[in-house]
C-alpha cells in the first residue's frame, strides 16, 4: 500500500510503498477513506516532540473495515468507522471510573503494536498513536476505532476524530461550560473553531475569539464567537478583559504556547478556569503569577476532550447529520495523499481551519 513516510524530523514526508500484516487477534484493518491534517501530525515533523523513525503520521481518520482478527466483536467488514488516537484497556483504573482518553495501559490497549504492523523492505516503520492515518489502510487495535452511522459522510466525519471531538468535548466535558458563561477562545484553528462552536451549543453568552489573522476571526464569527480580538493589533488581556467586563469565566488555550497560556490566565475573573487544550511543546514550562490562586484561579489540563468515544463521537456525528454542528465548514482544502507536504505548508501559514488527504 502506499504511505507518506516521515524519515527524519524538520524533512518532507515521503510517499512509499510498504507492506501491512494481516489483522491479528483483537485487531481491525481499515481501509482509509479520508483523513485530517492536524497540528499534532505538524508538531511530530517539526520535531517539537520526540519520535521513533521511520513514523507514519496521521491520526483523525475516517474508512470501512477490511476485515478483523479473531475476537473482535464490536465491528464487521464494510462497517463505516471514525479512528480513536486513544485505544483504551478497559480494566486499569482510569478505564473503570469512565476516564478512558486516560488509560495507562497502552500495552494491554494496543498488544499488537509489539508486533510490526507495517514494513518497508522488512524494516518496522512506527506508527503514530496506532492509527497512521497517511496511508491506503490502518491496522489498528479494536477500541481503536469506532462504528458511525453509515449515512454520515466519512470524507467530513473524519474530523470527529481529533479536532471537533478535542474542541467540543473540552467545552462540555473537561471544563462542564454552562449556559449563560463568559467565554474566550486563544487560537481560531481546528480545535479552536470546536471550543467556539461547542460553547455556542451549551449556550455561553459572550464567545471572544482571539488570533492573529482576520480570516481565521471571520471563520470564528461563523462558528458562533461574539466578539473577535486581533492579537497583532490589541493588547489581547486587556481587550478580553474589557469585552468581558472582567467577568470571564473560561479561557481556552488552543494553540500550545506557553505565553498564550499566561495570557489566558490574566484574563480570566477570580474563580475563573484556565483550560489547556492545545498540545505545548515537550519541554516548554507555564509562568503564572502564584498570588492570583488566592481568588481560587483554576488551571486545567485537557486530553482528547476528556472523550468516552463510544458516547461522544455518535452524538456529535447526530448533531452533524442534524445540521447543529459545524463540520463541512472546517474543511478548506481536499488533496491526494502526494499533497501532503503541500498541506502541510498551508498548515504551517496558518491559512486554513483544516486540510483533508482523500483516498481512492
Ligand atoms: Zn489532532
Ligand atoms: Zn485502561
Amino acid at each position: 500500500m502506499k504511505a507518506a513516510v516521515l524519515w527524519e524530523q524538520q524533512q518532507a514526508l515521503k510517499i512509499e510503498e510498504v507492506d501491512h500484516r494481516q489483522p491479528g487477534p483483537g485487531e481491525v484493518l481499515v481501509r482509509t477513506v479520508a483523513s485530517g491534517v492536524c497540528h499534532s501530525d505538524l508538531h511530530m515533523i517539526d520535531g517539537l516532540w520526540p519520535a521513533r523513525l521511520p513514523m507514519i503520521l496521521g491520526h483523525e481518520a475516517a474508512g470501512v473495515v477490511e476485515k478483523v482478527g479473531s475476537g473482535v466483536s464490536h465491528v464487521k467488514p464494510g462497517d463505516h468507522v471514525v479512528a480513536n488516537f486513544r485505544p483504551f484497556c478497559g480494566r486499569c483504573g482510569f478505564c473503570v471510573s469512565g476516564r478512558p482518553y486516560l488509560c495507562d495501559n497502552q500495552e494491554a490497549a494496543d498488544p499488537g503494536a509489539a508486533e510490526d504492523r507495517v514494513t518497508l523492505d522488512g524494516r518496522r516503520v512506527e506508527i503514530f498513536t496506532s492509527v497512521g492515518s497517511f496511508a491506503e489502510y490502518m491496522l489498528v487495535p479494536e477500541t481503536g476505532v469506532l462504528r458511525v452511522r453509515q449515512d454520515a459522510p466519512l470524507e467530513k466525519v473524519c474530523l470527529v476524530g481529533c479536532a471537533v471531538m478535542t474542541g467540543i468535548g473540552a467545552v462540555t466535558n473537561t471544563a462542564k461550560v454552562g449556559a449563560g458563561a463568559r467565554v474566550a477562545v486563544i487560537g481560531a484553528g481546528g480545535i479552536g473553531l470546536n471550543i467556539i462552536q461547542g460553547a455556542r451549543l451549551v449556550g455561553a453568552s459572550q464567545i471572544i475569539a482571539v488570533d492573529l489573522l482576520d480570516s481565521k476571526l471571520e471563520l470564528a464569527r461563523q462558528f458562533g464567537a461574539t466578539h473577535t480580538v486581533n492579537a497583532a493589533n490589541d493588547d489581547a488581556v486587556a481587550r478580553v478583559q474589557e469585552i468581558s467586563g472582567r467577568q470571564l469565566d473560561f479561557a481556552f488555550e488552543s494553540i500550545g504556547r506557553p505565553q498564550s497560556a499566561t495570557d489566558a490566565f490574566r484574563m480570566i475573573a477570580f474563580g475563573g478556569t484556565v483550560v489547556i487544550v492545545g498540545m505545548m511543546p515537550l519541554k516548554s514550562e507555564i509562568t503564572l503569577p502564584g498570588f492570583a490562586f488566592l481568588f481560587e484561579k483554576k488551571v486545567i489540563g485537557c486530553m482528547y476532550g476528556s472523550a468516552r468515544v463510544g458516547i461522544d463521537m455518535p452524538r456529535l456525528i447526530d448533531l452533524y447529520m442534524d445540521g447543529r454542528l459545524m463540520v463541512d465548514e472546517l474543511v478548506s482544502r481536499e488533496w491526494e495523499l502526494e499533497g501532503i507536504n503541500d498541506a502541510f505548508s498551508l498548515l504551517r501559514s496558518g491559512e486554513v481551519a483544516r486540510s483533508i488527504i482523500r483516498y481512492g
